[in-house]
């Protein structure tokens, strides 16, 4: 995955799909403090820090489903689902 083809300076939530199944890591970088968290401690390495420090999943094909990014960030900037769950996700934030 190229980096430089990722929107992230424009913030907001990025779908990163995980080919082997349909669902996708959801990574919210207005809500991303860059505190490097899910890097450190994801089990299969999965993530590069980006220039701001963020998460970039470019090994996300080894990715477990772990769900150790998930709830280890402090800012629940990372969500692990399928697209369906996510675009109730979405309609909910909006409500609030
Ligand atoms: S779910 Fe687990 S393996 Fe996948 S990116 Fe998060 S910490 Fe890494
Ligand atoms: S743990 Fe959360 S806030 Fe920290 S770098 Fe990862 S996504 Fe960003």
């Amino acid at each position: 995955m190229a980096i430089q083809h990722l929107k992230l300076k424009e913030g907001g939530r990025v779908e990163f799909p995980i080919s082997k199944d349909d669902k996708s890591i959801y990574i919210n970088y207005d809500w991303c403090k860059g505190c490097g968290i899910c890097i450190h401690f994801c089990p299969k390495e999965v993530f590069d820090a980006s220039a701001l420090e963020q998460p970039v999943p470019t090994r996300i094909e080894d990715c477990t489903q772990c769900m150790i990014c998930v709830h280890g960030c402090p800012d629940f900037a990372i969500v692990i689902t399928d697209a369906s769950d996510e675009a109730e996700l979405i309609v909910d934030s909006e409500v609030k």
